[in-house]
């Protein structure tokens, strides 16, 4: 029978770790008693050692599950006695005190506003000395919540020693042999939950406190009667000083007060007295609770099971799954999106990307440099009429388009084009960081984040080096090919009518916004004529004369008030865009002439077929060493990175708390271990049932 409280108080602690129902509970003793009632030396002295945390302030606030395992000390090696506390992974803690200090911490953590706490300590005790047991201790009820003390006190500790008085539970109720049993809070709480007191044992402490007679009377039990009776003890001897409250001298004490009271608590009597008795009786009523708990627990158990197993098939169709596995499959499934995102960067993409930036450059150096010019119409002349000489106008047109191909090659190509592929990289990078499943793991995702950055911010510099070095030529002279210079020269055709289309698209939504094209063209006479009289007025400004306005307060005209300024702002934009609508027409006609389809040699007076072949040549180098530099590098770095950085970064405990982050794998996992648990719970249970013993409460003891 030893082997089945043994047993069973282990399976005792899987089912707590399953969860708390009170479907799965096999029974503990529960111990309970008012304040200084000596309930801590009563535990104390059935362990054998002084442990429990000390103080006058109320020190136990969170209920002690104290597992007993009896030991037989067999190799030497391993200590004899030790305590541990498998949520602190503290090891094996031989000083008692060390346990003592630590309990009195864990406790000292609930915070003063709160008392107490419902969250139990799990404290196990290994000795050759202690039975197998285990035992609950509770916070002591009190009478009045001192000053500093919250008033809901009382009820909060009544509350929580009613929580575990309930059944299976065997409530030790701890009584002082001084105190009228009827003012007893703890036997007035079990007997609301077990009128019969079929699983309440009394102890009655400090008995060498009252006569022995009247001790005496209280074991007897004729005025409270428990099925399981009380047994009398002196924990404490009142003539000791407080230093040498061993074990033994704790026996000592009481085996002396018994002894001299014989002819009183002698054996021929039926009353029980002494450490050595409670503690025998506490197997014997625990071993036997367990033991008619064993049916009803295997029935109850069987059942969960049951349901856990169908569970796991129809959610789950059996599949099991591990956080190491799912840990693995999260990050292949990384690197496998990261190499799909990747096609989005190979050379032709990028060199793609790279013209687009570099068109825009050469409109807007075309626009700074041409458009603008007050000579722009002679380049339009000289393309469309051959017979025209160029000779005449070359000098000036050469030295602008010297210009402007510096201004393109000199714009800082190297470190543009670098950081338009980079920022490509980073949106790539946040996307795949904030999309599933990372959107349950924040800080794998910031991590993601902070190493791909940190690998580009490595590159970056040495890429963009790289490229402006490679273009260098470039800066200096540019040779074009007759095939080069045709392409360059349809490129910017195409471009030149797409950017057509895009300012007659604006113009047309304009005209829409104000209200057809007449009103636009009131609008934009109008807003002309204002900029003329703004011309003059700045004109006879500067020459110094008189003038009949303040600048600073001009006079409203009542034209002032014929249009909104949304309008004006509207107009103002028509005429830009009719103005470069003209010169792109303009141009389209010249690229399309006999003078630049001729060849390389137009390049002074068709800019722009030359401008776009600087753009494509420096787009294609550009492109080739970015992909060497940063691109490579990056593809080549980045799932090293995540094994580095993101898995093998991880210890055990974090790979669980990793894969319990995405709620699915959670909801997975824990079916499958209470699935698990359950099984081995069963099995254990099963292989109990020859031990199965007589399903009574053990007898009172005669
Ligand atoms: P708890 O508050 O219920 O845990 O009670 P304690 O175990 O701390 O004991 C309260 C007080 O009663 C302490 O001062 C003990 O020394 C004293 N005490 C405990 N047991 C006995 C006993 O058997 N005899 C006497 N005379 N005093 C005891």
């Amino acid at each position: 029978l030893m082997n089945l409280t043994r047993k069973l108080i282990e399976i005792r602690s899987m089912l707590l770790s399953i969860d708390q129902s009170d479907a799965l509970k096999l029974p503990s003793i529960v111990v309970i008693g008012s304040q200084s009632s000596g309930k801590s030396s009563v535990l104390e002295a059935i362990v054998g050692h002084e442990f429990l945390p000390k103080g006058n302030n109320m020190v136990t606030r969170r209920p002690i599950e104290l597992t007993l395992v009896h030991t037989f000390s067999t190799d030497g090696k391993t200590p004899v006695e030790y305590g541990e506390f498998p949520a602190l992974g503290l090891g094996k803690i031989t000083d008692f005190s060390v346990i003592q200090r630590t309990l009195t911490d864990l406790n000292l953590a609930v915070p003063a506003s709160e008392a107490v706490s419902p969250e139990p300590i799990d404290l196990r005790i290994y000795s050759p000395n202690v039975p197998d047991l285990t035992l609950i201790d509770l916070p002591g009820y009190i009478q009045l919540a001192s000053l500093d003390q919250p008033d809901s006190l009382k009820e909060k500790i009544a509350a929580l020693c009613d929580k575990y008085i309930r059944e299976p539970n065997i409530v030790l109720a701890v009584c002082a042999a001084d105190v009228d049993l009827a003012n007893s809070p703890a036997l007035r709480a079990s007997r609301k939950v077990d009128p019969l007191g079929l699983r309440t044992i009394g102890v009655i402490t400090k008995m060498d406190l009252v006569p022995a007679e009247q001790g005496a009377g209280i074991l007897a039990g004729n005025r409270y009667p428990l099925h399981l009776g009380y047994v009398g003890v002196v924990t404490k001897s009142a003539k000791r000083s407080k230093k040498d409250s061993t074990a033994l001298t704790v026996q000592k004490g009481e085996h002396e007060y018994f002894g001299a009271h014989s002819d009183v608590f002698g054996s021929s009597t039926s009353l029980m007295v002494g450490t050595d008795t409670l503690r025998r009786r506490l197997m014997e009523v625990l071993e036997s609770s367990m033991a008619s708990s064993l049916h009803g627990i295997t029935n109850a158990v069987q059942l969960e099971l049951e349901e856990a197993t169908y569970q796991f098939k129809v959610q789950y169709n059996d599949r099991r799954i591990t956080a190491e596995s799912y840990v693995a499959e999260t990050m292949d499934a990384l690197k496998l999106r990261f190499k799909e995102f990747t096609q989005q960067f190979r050379r032709p993409v990028i060199r793609e990307k790279l013209k687009g930036m570099l068109d825009d450059k050469v409109m807007d150096v075309l626009e700074q440099l041409y458009w603008l010019d007050k000579r722009a119409p002679e380049l339009g002349n000289i393309a469309a009429d051959p017979r025209l000489k160029p000779e005449d106008i070359e000098p000036y047109w050469r030295h602008k388009l010297e210009a402007a191909s510096s201004l393109l090659t000199k714009s800082g190509v190297g470190r543009d084009s670098t950081l338009l592929v980079a920022d490509g990289l980073r949106a790539l990078i946040d996307s795949i960081a904030s999309g599933e499943p990372f959107t349950f793991h924040p800080r794998a995702s910031e991590r993601l984040i902070q190493f791909s950055h940190m690998i580009l911010r490595d590159r970056i510099g040495v890429a963009s080096d790289q490229v402006e070095n490679c273009i260098k030529p470039y800066k200096y002279e540019i040779e074009v090919e007759d095939r080069e210079w045709e392409q360059g020269r349809e490129r910017a055709i195409d471009l030149f009518e797409k950017e057509v289309v895009m300012c007659e698209t604006k113009l047309k939504d304009i005209r829409k916004k104000v209200g057809g094209s007449r009103r636009l063209g009131g609008l934009v006479n109008y807003v002309k004529s204002l900029e003329e009289k703004e011309r003059e007025k700045k004109a006879k400004r500067l020459e110094g004369g008189p003038s009949d306005e303040s600048p600073e307060s001009p006079e409203p005209t009542p034209e002032s008030y014929r249009y909104p300024p949304a309008q004006v702002l509207d107009a103002r934009h028509a005429i830009l865009y009719t103005d470069r609508l003209n010169i792109l027409r303009l141009r389209l006609t010249a690229l399309r002439s006999k003078r630049c389809r001729a060849g390389p040699q137009s390049d002074v007076f068709c800019p722009e077929a030359f401008l776009n072949v600087v753009a494509d040549k420096l787009a294609y180098t550009s492109a080739m060493f970015i992909s060497i530099e940063l691109l490579d590098q990056f593809f080549y770095q980045f799932p090293r990175e995540i094994d580095s950085r993101l898995l093998y970064d991880l210890d055990r405990n974090e790979i669980v708390e990793f894969a319990r982050e995405n709620p699915v794998v959670r909801r997975h996992l824990d079916l499958q271990d209470r699935k698990d648990k359950l099984e081995e719970v069963m099995k254990q249970l099963n292989s109990l049932s020859t031990l199965r013993a007589d399903p009574q409460p053990a007898p009172r003891r005669h």
